[in-house]
């Protein structure tokens, strides 16, 4: 029996949306004891940690900034017309609890956490916390087999390791997910690489191991939806990890970040990437790197929900879903 009623998000004309506490779009919070766990079909996640961040750090304190600006969203699409929270039932599960100061036991509690996750059957869908953060949310995703992969971001995050054999860094999630077996290199696409490098080893790696990059000078000569056309060719109908890094975006779009580099897509590009991830069997998703300390507007949050949003539309239309 499911009780549609109670997955719908706290309508503005009942509470305005500036009043109430602030969960992920208003929606109801189910906590691990809820008997109601099992009717969700998509989870809301905070990660608030930033234990694998090299340089300026702040996106643990992403989640509670990334609540507070999703009570800007309402139920429906502005252009497709979607209306996710009545396709499928979603709920903020809460934070899974790091531990801020250890990375290892960090890694070990985020594991478990979304194995139990995965156990119920709920989709979940990230608000990070730094990039690391994905790696443990793949170990739990990829425990029976690989999986593909669209990446949005600045960087490949496929570094082997920084500061002297360092290898759990939000510089690295990738290349342990590739040496892993949790990410099958021939299904995965990282679109939007740029910036300046310390090295090409990342890019080296890239190549050898098959992963297509679509870095920032070809992505502004195509239309998006080619784009995104050979990127759904590449992650093809297995299941699919989506992984949205806010760096992607133009620093003047989206500033609160650690890691920013200039020369990126717009707001509207990147929302419509995001939109174009439709008949992808997305199994997870995610939202890392805003930096609310370095977001003095809250602009940065803003777009980071808004493009969970347009994550959610994307996963109401997987065809994998288990409905
Ligand atoms: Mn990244
Ligand atoms: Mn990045």
């Amino acid at each position: 029996m499911t009780d549609k009623n109670y997955f719908q998000p706290v309508s503005g004309f009942v509470l305005p949306r500036f009043a109430g506490v602030a969960s992920f779009m208003r929606l109801p919070v189910v906590t691990p004891e809820d008997p109601r766990l099992e009717q969700v079909q998509v989870g809301l996640i905070g990660a608030p940690w930033d234990g694998g961040t090299t340089n300026r750090p702040g996106p643990r304190h992403g989640p509670r900034a990334l609540r507070d600006a999703s009570t800007m969203i309402r139920a429906q699409h502005g252009i497709t017309g979607i209306r996710p929270f009545e396709v499928l039932n979603c709920a903020d599960l809460g934070d899974v609890a790091p531990n801020p100061a250890s990375v290892d036991d960090s890694l070990r509690r985020f594991q478990a956490y979304y194995s139990s996750v995965r156990a119920a059957g709920i989709i979940p869908l990230t608000a990070g916390g730094d990039h690391l953060c994905t790696l443990p949310i793949l170990r739990a995703l990829a425990q029976d087999r690989p999986l593909g992969m669209i990446l949005f971001d600045s960087h490949t995050d496929l570094f082997h390791s920084y500061f002297g054999g360092q290898m759990y860094t939000h510089g690295t999630p990738f290349r342990r997910a590739v040496e892993e077996g949790l990410l099958d290199p021939a299904r995965v696409c990282m679109i939007g690489i740029r910036g300046t490098a310390y090295d090409s080893e990342d890019r080296d790696f890239a190549r050898a191991s098959g992963i297509r990059i679509i870095p920032i000078e070809e992505f502004h000569t195509r239309p998006p939806a080619d784009v995104m056309e050979e990127a759904r060719g590449i992650v093809g109908t297995g299941p699919t990890y989506v992984s949205y890094d806010i760096d992607f975006v133009d620093p003047a779009f989206a500033p609160g970040t650690g890691t920013p580099e200039v020369g990126g897509p717009t707001s509207w590009t990147a929302l419509e990437v995001a939109r174009l991830l439709a008949g992808v069997d997305i199994v997870g998703a995610d939202l890392v790197e805003v930096s609310p300390p370095f977001d003095p507007t809250g602009a940065t949050a803003y777009l980071g929900a808004s493009l969970m949003f347009e994550l959610l539309c994307a996963i109401t239309q997987s065809p994998g879903l288990r409905r």
